[in-house]
This record gives structure tokens, sequence and C-alpha cells, in this order.
């Protein structure tokens, strides 16, 4: 039975597979051998090195100058990051409490310099603009041309201004700041124009062709309010002029011009 089973080709052929099955197995212990025997060393190293006491007392002394004696670059890095940090969190503070603050404190003194700069300039120029305007003369000449008559008894009567004649239409000018209380037809004025002052003066003009403001009006010094002319008692052409310092009573305007910076004749 068992020499007829060898004869055959299906006995032969198994038998060859149960011996390349024996060497397959006996290749896999190989293998499995040697896994154990590297990671057996792989161990044994590894074990060495854990319990070599010189190194292991190496490794925590350079840990310890580490952790007490940052260096130099270390600590600059950390003093930015605590820094950053510390703005970090008063910016969210400012936010948070109030933004519209904040934005002013932080960005607009640096956009705006240039206006910042310029309001100062002109809040300067307003000021020396005002001291120069509170020394500028508060009194005007009332007309440019030639003084041709004076105060005083003319022609065996009192004239009780002065003449400053000049062309037709010649601009006349407010003498100082005040109320116009008369501007129409005066006898022997032809037209005339009352003004009365702050300090309670009247200054009075005649003879004007023609009149530029009306009663009630405010004016200013050196405002022109009328056009020279030769109406009413006239021989010519010039405005007749007339200062009552208190109201009532008129002055020689020669002086009192002189005082106030003006010099007529
Ligand atoms: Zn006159």
């Amino acid at each position: 039975m068992q020499s007829i089973s060898q004869r055959t080709g299906v006995g032969r052929h198994r038998k060859v597979n149960t011996a390349q099955t024996a060497k397959g197995r006996i290749a896999l212990v190989t293998v499995a051998a040697g896994a154990v025997s590297t990671a057996g060393v792989g161990g044994a190293a590894a074990a060495q090195v854990q319990t070599n006491p010189e190194d292991s007392i190496k490794t925590q002394t350079v840990d310890f100058k580490h952790v007490s004696k940052p260096s130099p670059l270390d600590q600059v890095t950390g003093q930015v990051e605590n820094a950053v940090k510390g703005a970090q969190s008063d910016f969210d503070a400012a936010v948070a409490t109030t933004p519209q603050i904040l934005t002013v404190a932080e960005t607009k003194p640096v956009q705006n310099l240039g206006e910042q700069l310029n309001t100062a300039i002109q809040a300067s120029q307003a000021r020396a603009a005002a001291d120069e305007a509170a020394r500028a003369p508060s009194v005007a000449r009332p007309a440019e041309g030639a003084f041709t008559s004076g105060f005083g008894p003319r022609w065996g009567s009192f004239h009780a201004g002065i003449d400053i004649a000049n062309s037709n239409g010649t601009p006349i000018l407010a003498v100082m700041d005040g109320t116009v209380i008369d501007s129409g037809p005066a006898s022997g004025y032809g037209n005339w124009i009352r003004i009365k002052h702050e300090d309670g003066s009247v200054s009075v003009y005649g003879h004007m062709e023609s009149l530029d403001v009306a009663v009630g009006q405010q004016v200013t010094a050196g405002q022109k309010i009328a056009g020279m002319g030769n109406l009413g008692f006239s021989t010519g052409t010039h405005l007749h002029f007339e200062i009552h310092p208190d109201g009532n009573t008129a002055v020689d305007p020669i002086p009192w011009f002189a005082e106030r910076g003006v010099n007529i004749a």
C-alpha cells in the first residue's frame, strides 16, 4: 500500500511539500529570533544610558542651568513678550471702557498734527490781529482833500467846523464808530449826516451830494457814509465837518483830531 503510494506522482509531490513547509517554519523562527535579539540589544543599550550615573548628573546639571540662568536673549524676549501682553491688556481695557478716547489719544495727534498746528497758528494770528486792532487809531480822517477853512469867526458869523475841499463824490468817512441819528436835507448844510458815538459825542457832516447811510444805521470808523458835494450854503465842493464832544457844543476839530492821532491841516 505504502510503496504504491510512494510511486505515485501524488505521493512524491506531497512529500516534497512537507519538506518545504518545514524549511519555511525554520526560516520564520530565525527571523523572529533575530527580531528578539535586536530588541534585546536596543533595550540593553537604553538601560545602560539610563543607569549611567555620570550621564544622568550631567543632563540634570545642564537643565538646571537653563532654568535658573536664562540667556540674555531669552530675558529680552521675555521682557518684550511681557510688554506686548501688558500693552495688549491696556489696549483691551481702553477699548472696553472708552474706545473713542482711545482713538483720539492713540491716532489723532499724529494724523491731525498739521491741523492742530494750523489751529494754534490761527489762534495766535487772531490774538495778534486783536492786539493790532486795539492799538489801531479808532478815529479816521473824514475826507481826503485840502484844508480850506478852520473853526472860528468867519464872515461876520461863526464857523463851527472845518472845511476839506476835494472833487465831487470824494468819499466821506465816519470818524468813529457810532449810530446815524440824521441823514438828509438840512438848512444851510444842503444835506447832512449826524452820527452819535459811544462816548456821547456827535460828529456832523455837511454839503454832501450823495448819502449812503440811513438814520439808525450802525457805522464804523472809516466807513464811507456819503459822497462830497456842494449843496447848501457852499461856495465850492467841500466837506463841512463838526465835532460836538458833549453832543451839543462844537469845538475846534483840529486839536480834537490831533489828540487822536489824526493830522488834518
Ligand atoms: Zn464849513
